[in-house]
């Protein structure tokens, strides 16, 4: 336990590092980005390999792919109604403070957003819900791998597993590799979460160097600061409140004990902004210090990591109705309530890189009329919000993972973790 928090001090002390040297000296703050590039390509090569063989084992120590259907259900459900209430906390909150009211001091930026992926300019309900059902498949397997397409590699891990519970000793020896490639890869994990604390102050310095050198940081920051503090109250909330009550209710797991066990996966993604990424760390965390069973932790975290986003949906809301009020628009409770729904459907369809809720925020502004162009007067701020977001999107993937473990041991004949 003291070995733990050692490593989540030094996490903390390498972040305020980072944030102090990029401010304080932004030119040699960014002469560390190369540190942090290396450190986040080590984290994201390891990415779609445990993605592939963790899902896999969790299937196998299932020992039967429909014993799946239960956990499933509950994992499902949980995201689902977990992003709805950070959404609602989100609105409430933007309502109640109101940040866009009386416009911006400089409201002269809008430029427009590149869209892409599933993300077009006609993105209507119906043509979002089609292609969220094609990105759950791939016509081409090597394609999806090489560009981490998580989504349909976990449906393949999932039916590939399946078959080979199916055909008992004859692939024993292809089950027994594929449980030891994954055992093998959570150890090099925390080989890799030795280096974390040297990694994330690079990170931190030089994105925060870069913000710095391009000069008035802090004027942006006062600029936009009702409506980010709105988004950070709202992820507050959430975590603090929401997650931890449904963690204690559902687990009886301590709150605060838990987080600590969860820290240097929460700090990883503040630091990388990207869940993706992060998610070798939070696979970590949640088996070696959180002791989560390695069977809910093994499926719930990587499909959470692609498409539960409390943090994502929270603010891709909060930043719709902040943009109406900008504009003076006001909005009917039908169109809030389209805000809601389709920012919980922009936050799953968003991939776990940084600022890709930016980008599916274009589904949300359309659904009730907004123009998009004005997702710039959000940009100058948003690579620093992201990362809170990807916190709580993390947090609430970990949470998830608890959750969905108390079904699987309530299953009859549950296996104890290997
Ligand atoms: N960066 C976030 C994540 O990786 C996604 C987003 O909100 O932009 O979870």
């Amino acid at each position: 336990m003291q070995q733990n928090n050692r490593l989540t001090t030094w996490l903390f002390i390498a972040i305020l590092a980072g944030i102090g040297l990029g401010l304080l000296q932004p030119q040699v703050a960014l002469r560390f980005e190369i540190g942090g590039e290396v450190f986040l390509r080590l984290l994201k090569m390891l990415v779609v390999p445990l993605v592939m063989a963790s899902v896999m084992t969790g299937i196998i120590g299932l020992g039967d792919v429909r014993r799946l259907g239960r956990p499933g259900i509950v994992a499902v459900v949980y995201y689902l109604c977990t992003t709805l209430m950070a959404v609602i906390v989100g609105i409430v909150l933007v309502e109640w403070i109101e940040p866009g009211s009386g416009g911006l001091p400089n409201p002269s930026v809008p430029e427009a957003v590149p869209a892409k992926g599933m993300v077009g300019e006609e993105a209507d309900i119906g043509t979002i819900l089609r292609n969220m059902v094609l990105m759950l498949v791939t016509d081409n397997l090597i394609a999806a791998m090489a560009e981490t397409q998580l989504l349909p590699l976990i449906v393949f891990s999932i039916l590939f597993a399946g078959t080979l519970t199916l055909l008992g000793e004859r692939v024993r020896l292809v089950r027994d590799f594929i449980v030891q490639v994954n055992e093998a890869l959570l150890t090099f994990i925390m080989g890799v979460m030795k280096l974390a604390p040297l990694g994330i102050f690079c990170l931190v310095a030089a994105r925060f160097g870069e913000a710095q050198s391009q000069g008035a940081f802090l004027q942006t920051l006062h600029q936009t600061g009702r409506y980010m503090i709105t988004v950070l109250l709202g992820l507050g909330v959430h975590s603090a409140l929401t997650l931890a009550l449904i963690l204690w209710l559902a687990t009886r797991r301590r709150p605060w004990r838990f987080l600590t066990a969860m820290s240097p996966a929460l700090l990883t993604a503040f630091s990388t902004a990207s869940s993706s990424a992060t998610l070798p760390v939070t696979m970590e965390c949640a088996v070696d210090r959180a002791r989560v069973r390695r069977e809910a932790v093994e499926f719930v975290i990587p499909l959470g990591a692609t498409i539960n986003m409390d943090g994502t949906a929270l603010y891709e809301a909060v930043a719709a109705i902040f943009i109406a009020q900008v504009l003076g628009v006001e909005l009917s409770l039908m169109q809030e309530i389209t805000v809601a729904l389709t920012a919980t459907l922009a936050a799953i369809g968003a991939a776990g890189i940084p600022e890709a809720g930016l980008v599916t925020m274009v589904i949300v502004l359309n659904a009730v009329g907004l123009p998009v162009e004005y997702i710039g007067i959000l940009l100058s701020v948003d690579w620093l919000l992201d990362r809170f977001r990807t916190a709580v999107n993390v947090w609430g993937d970990s949470v998830g993972s608890a959750v969905v473990e108390r079904v699987i041991a309530a299953q009859p004949d549950s296996r104890k973790a290997s």
